[in-house]
């Protein structure tokens, strides 16, 4: 065991320090280390535990495998389900990619489902239509509903292919807990993490650190998310000097399971399944009368939240409604949903061959991110132009290359990781072999006296200081609560004034917040003092950015500005943490200039 009592630090030298390794880190380890790059994946779970391994419909690509389809009827939906916040050529160079890297995932043996003929089997999936709208488009590949478990797999095979394997270390089980930048050129040069199994810290140098760090909508009550995915990569940025960009738009998806928040995969309504509410009606008819419920998440998310709130909810709170899927038959769910059955049965104890699912909005996925340029660099805004940050990647969820604006599309997020994971690895062995940066550190003996000081200092406190005087428990308790009050489907500038606040009050409490269990094997709950402290920058950036954003666009919706304001808040808000503690927001614009195709001009966004 490492002694941190007398601030003994493992410090080791990597070309690539990469922390996350879901389909997004995985996707940037297979190219640095095809590129022979000598690489470090952090992870604070085994690879194939992250959450990635639990998305269930599918991931999006323009195959027309089914029926007629081509990306630029896939960058029109991604666009107009954006709701005009995606920036047009980082989602035309997406949706033009895709087909290529699923039949690269094909040919690294991705086992998808298939046609008759033997093709990739595509559901249907929220907003994914034919010819720019004119109907429903099947466009999301799928594995049954374990899409993402079969991708994880593959891509985390691929990094142990023979040419592969001896340049990708794995540190499984290490928590990260700081960037670390050279104080001339702001350049990122490592991380420092906690090894979780044996305690005591490790310091990983670098001369690119990529960042897939995944979700982090914990802080809500009701989420669909993994335990690990607690928003450290944003944290990190944020404590570092950086941005994060949109954090406003949390999507919350339609249909998790009452009172638990797991979710049910829209693949079940890309299958022919459908919501209910108390009368037995197909409510969908109302809102969105052309794709019923195939509209985008942010919609019928908020038709379900106005049946409740107009007495038509199920159940003796009137709180949820019904998802109906026993008319698909037995057989077919349990070919095709087979993970869906076992989850309502688990879960709730519902047969859904026989009887519906009761369902709620659960906070899903976030929008917003670690803000990235098209090579996934990370950047900053000097106020007119956005400014790479030397050495700094990020892909995935965590990132933000405003593909997906204000609203991602289901089976769109798979897709972001295999594509920005792509691009941060190959660029940073781009940059790392034609551009042969120099080690800004000092040799490496000399290493730890520079980097990570304050957190160690940090750590030792808490395992040579008492219990604290509040527990962590009553902050997370209370902040998931707050959270899903204020900062839900509908918001309101009175509750969300009211929630800076009370998350102010927070951040004062958890300076008493002490560490109980001492022993440095498996310390889960030091893992979590810093999960929160996460999710309370998250939630203030969130928080902060929701109220300065008037207008309603796509899952950020106000009761006292319900429209879209294409004239004022066609921008990006970069969010960034000062000295004093406060939020500071800049506006970036919207690119709307695509590559090559013809831009697609904002209009109302109806399904
Ligand atoms: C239940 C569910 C179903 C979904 N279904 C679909 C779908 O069908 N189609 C689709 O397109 N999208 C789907 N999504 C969204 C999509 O799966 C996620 O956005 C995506 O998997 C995120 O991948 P990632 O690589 O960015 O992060 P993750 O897979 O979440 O990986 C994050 C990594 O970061 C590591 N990490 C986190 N914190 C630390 C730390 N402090 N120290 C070290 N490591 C850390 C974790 O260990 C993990 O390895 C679904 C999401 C959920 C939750």
């Amino acid at each position: 065991m490492a002694d941190i009592s007398t601030g003994n630090v493992r410090v080791e030298e990597f070309d690539v320090v990469i922390v996350g390794a879901g389909g997004a880190g995985l996707a940037a380890a297979v190219q640095t280390g095809q590129a022979k790059l000598k690489t470090a994946v952090i992870s604070e779970v085994y690879p194939t535990r992250s959450h990635t391994v639990s998305a269930q419909g599918g991931i999006n690509a323009a195959l027309a495998n089914m029926d007629e389809d081509y990306w630029i009827w896939h960058m029109y939906d991604t666009v107009k389900g954006a709701d005009y916040l995606g920036d047009q050529d980082a989602i035309e160079y997406f949706t033009k990619n895709a087909p290529k890297t699923i039949l690269e995932l094909e040919h690294w043996g991705m086992p998808f489902s298939r046609t008759e003929e033997g093709k990739i089997y595509q559901r249907a999936f929220g907003g994914q239509m034919r010819n720019f709208g004119e109907d429903i488009a099947h466009r999301a590949c799928a594995v049954a509903d374990r899409s993402g478990h079969s991708l994880l797999h593959t891509l985390f095979e691929r990094t142990l292919r023979p040419d592969i394997a001896p340049y990708v270390s794995y540190y499984s089980e290490y928590y990260a807990m700081e960037l670390f930048r050279d104080e001339e050129t702001g350049a990122a040069v490592g991380v420092l993490a906690w090894d979780m199994v044996n305690g005591g810290f490790h310091l990983f140098i670098g001369y690119a650190v990529i960042f897939a760090t995944g979700g982090n909508t914990r802080n809500f009550r009701t989420n669909t998310n993994a335990h690990v995915n607690a928003g450290i990569g944003w944290t990190m940025c944020l404590k570092a000097g950086l941005p994060v960009k949109d954090p406003e738009f949390v999507q919350f998806h339609p249909t998790g399971i009452y009172g638990v928040g797991n979710l049910i995969t829209e693949g079940v309504r890309g299958e022919g399944g459908y919501l209910l509410n108390s009368k037995g009606e197909r409510f969908m008819k109302k809102y969105a009368p052309h794709v019923l419920d195939l509209a985008s998440r942010d919609v019928v998310s908020r038709s379900m939240a106005m049946e409740v709130m107009e007495g038509r909810g199920v159940g003796p709170k009137k709180d949820h409604c019904l998802l109906k899927l026993d008319h698909l038959g037995r057989d077919f769910i349990m070919d095709k949903l087979p993970g869906i059955w076992e989850l309502a049965y688990k879960f709730v104890g519902v047969d859904c061959t026989k009887e519906p699912i009761p369902v709620q909005p659960t906070a899903h996925y976030h929008m917003g991110g670690i803000p990235t340029n098209v090579n996934a660099e990370v950047v900053t805004y000097d106020g007119e132009k956005e400014i790479p940050v030397p050495g700094l990647y990020a892909a995935g969820e965590c990132a933000c290359p405003s593909v997906h604006g204000s609203n991602r599309l289901g089976c769109n997020s798979l897709l972001d990781l295999v594509v920005t994971g792509k691009l941060a690895g190959a660029n940073a062995a781009k940059w790392i072999i034609e551009d042969k940066p120099v080690f800004p550190n000092p040799p490496i003996e000399f290493v730890a006296d520079k980097y990570g000081k304050e957190t160690i200092e940090r750590v030792k406190a808490y395992f040579d200081g008492g219990p604290g005087t509040i527990k962590m428990d009553d902050i997370w308790e209370d902040m998931r609560d707050t959270m899903q009050e204020n900062m839900s489907v509908f918001r309101i500038e009175k509750m969300m004034a009211k929630e800076v606040e009370i998350l102010k009050g927070y951040e004062e409490k958890f300076k008493e917040v002490g560490l109980t269990d001492k022993s440095h094997t498996f310390n889960t709950e030091l893992a979590e003092i810093f999960d929160l402290e996460s999710l309370i920058y998250v939630s203030r950036v969130e928080t902060e950015a929701a109220l300065a954003r008037k207008e309603s666009r796509g899952a950020h919706s106000r009761d006292d500005y319900p429209e879209r304001d294409d004239a004022n808040w066609m921008k990006h808000t970069f969010a960034t943490m000062g000295k004093d503690g406060n939020v500071e927001i800049q506006y970036v614009p919207v690119r709307t200039k695509p590559l090559t195709a013809p831009t697609f001009q904002p209009k109302k966004r109806v399904y």
